[in-house]
């Protein structure tokens, strides 16, 4: 890993400025093969940080390419701990390829996706929890995800990890010197001391973990369907919602062939809506629901907005949409309020007595608000302050805290059970190796590669 890669560090198009960034040993000599500026002949050590101005030139045909500002930051106090580079040209698509060229031609290799930041991790600038909440940060759809993201960069979650691998390993060091040194007249480990600290780090674990759902959906969003028979209002209700919320600005494909999905922003709380709407006019939905993706969507849905036409009586449709959502988590309204009422409420009530029933008139904008109110309240039960808390976003790191409570789990039975030592000392050490995988401390290539390949170019 000592080769000097380099990239475009902007996004690609029209735009005020474009960077182009290197990192490695030879990013100051490539620099001063293709920078020129009439009062300094080369950047040098002397230059470290500072923001120079000059002109990158092919010096083969001698020709200038741009005008550019320079920094030269000389390693370990950089992103990457290694000597970068990193060039602020004009932005659009031509200025930036050709300086790209030019770093390449001159000796640096095209960067692989996420390979700035793979190295920053593996010069041990960051941990690997770290190094994904730089994804997150810049994928978060709201201002929450975007603070629960930066929470991580900065350590929170890795401290947590760090916590729990000391105990661990402070355990299995006690194990190893009474089993390696029995008869010595050290302090023997007891099963009383290592049944707490197991069961401490079963605690942390068992917090992280309850605060994975909360975490998925600020990273994923509130993954919302909207249900019901045609023409009860369910597009006029995402138009709706979409107009009194700013909608979030993603680059999910919105809209499939027989659905229809948006992203709104909820007080911070992202939510991803779902309107069936597609399948409406040609295909009976609820037979649909028996089959196919609207299914596999009820099934996924973190909630369900249930609507229903008050101006007309309760269908064979309706009635399977209450079946359907019985064990789900859902919100009713009883939709078109301001025509004459023939739905029977009381029935509603009584066969949904827990449910959350709210009378809407959508084209009057009617029962907006309460429905709003009721997702944030949802959201919210067991109150949660994101600034201060470890948040579990990543779906990795979720299936290494459970592996990792598996293992615990089984040490505290082994423990109870007075098995052997070193019986015990196998899941504790395999509780320390999760974890280790969660802030990168174990962790293998494939898994590595795996990570910064969703990273974007550049990054
Ligand atoms: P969808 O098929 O469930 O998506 O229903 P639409 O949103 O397309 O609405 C069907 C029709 O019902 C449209 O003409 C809407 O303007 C009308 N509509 C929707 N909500 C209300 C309401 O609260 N009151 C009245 N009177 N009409 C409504
Ligand atoms: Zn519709």
């Amino acid at each position: 890993m000592t080769d000097t890669i380099s990239a475009i560090s902007t996004a690609i198009g029209e735009a005020g400025i474009g960077i182009v960034r290197m990192s490695g040993k030879d990013s100051i000599e490539i620099a001063n093969k293709i920078f020129k500026d009439e009062k300094i002949e080369k950047l040098k050590d002397g230059e470290n940080r500072k923001l120079i101005y000059g002109h990158i030139v092919d010096p083969e045909k001698d020709e200038i390419i741009d005008e550019v500002l320079i920094v030269y930051m000389k390693g370990p106090y950089t992103y990457t701990r290694e000597d970068m580079v990193e060039i602020y040209c004009h932005g659009g698509v031509i200025p930036v390829r050709r300086i790209l060229e030019l770093t390449l031609k001159y000796g640096a290799r095209l960067a692989d996706r996420g390979e700035f930041t793979k190295r920053a991790f593996l010069n041990g600038r960051l941990d690997l929890s770290q190094a994904e909440a730089v994804i997150d940060m810049i994928n978060a759809k709201t201002d929450k995800s975007y603070d629960v993201s930066l929470n991580q960069l900065e350590g929170s979650l890795s401290k947590e990890i760090r916590e729990m691998r000391d105990i661990l390993l402070n355990m299995i060091a006690h194990i190893e010197v009474s089993i390696d040194f029995p008869d010595e007249d050290i302090e023997e480990v007891t099963y009383e001391q290592l049944e707490e600290d197991a069961k401490r780090v079963y605690k942390k674990i068992d917090n992280l973990l309850s605060t994975a759902d909360r975490g998925r959906i600020l990273r994923d969003g509130l993954n919302t369907v909207i249900l019901g028979k045609p023409n009860v209002g369910k597009s006029s209700l995402l138009n709706a919602i979409l107009r009194e919320n700013r909608a979030i600005v993603t680059d999910v494909p919105g809209t499939t062939r027989d659905i229809i999905e948006e992203y709104v922003n909820i007080d911070g709380i992202p939510l991803k809506i779902v309107d069936t709407a597609g399948i409406r006019d040609t295909e009976d939905l609820v037979e649909k629901i028996g089959v196919d993706r609207a299914k596999e969507m009820v099934d996924k849905a973190d909630l369900i907005i249930a609507v229903f036409d008050m101006s007309e009586d309760l269908s064979k449709e309706d009635k399977k949409i209450i079946d359907i959502i019985q064990n789900k988590k859902s919100i009713i309204l009883l939709n078109k309020t301001d025509l004459p009422v023939k739905l029977n409420e009381k029935q509603i009530r009584k066969i949904l007595p827990d449910k959350k029933i709210i009378n809407t008139s959508i084209v009057k904008g009617i029962g907006l608000d309460e429905l709003i109110n009721s997702i944030k309240d949802m959201f919210y039960s067991g109150e949660m302050d994101i600034k201060n808390e470890v948040v579990i976003t990543n779906v990795r790191h979720k299936n290494q805290l459970l592996k990792a409570k598996n293992n615990i789990e089984d040490g505290l039975e082994a423990i109870k059970l007075n098995m052997p030592l070193d019986c015990i000392e196998v899941d504790i050490r395999n509780c320390w190796k999760n974890l280790g995988e969660i802030s990168g401390d174990t962790v293998t290539e494939d898994i590595l590669d795996k990570i910064f390949s969703e990273f974007c170019i550049g990054k």
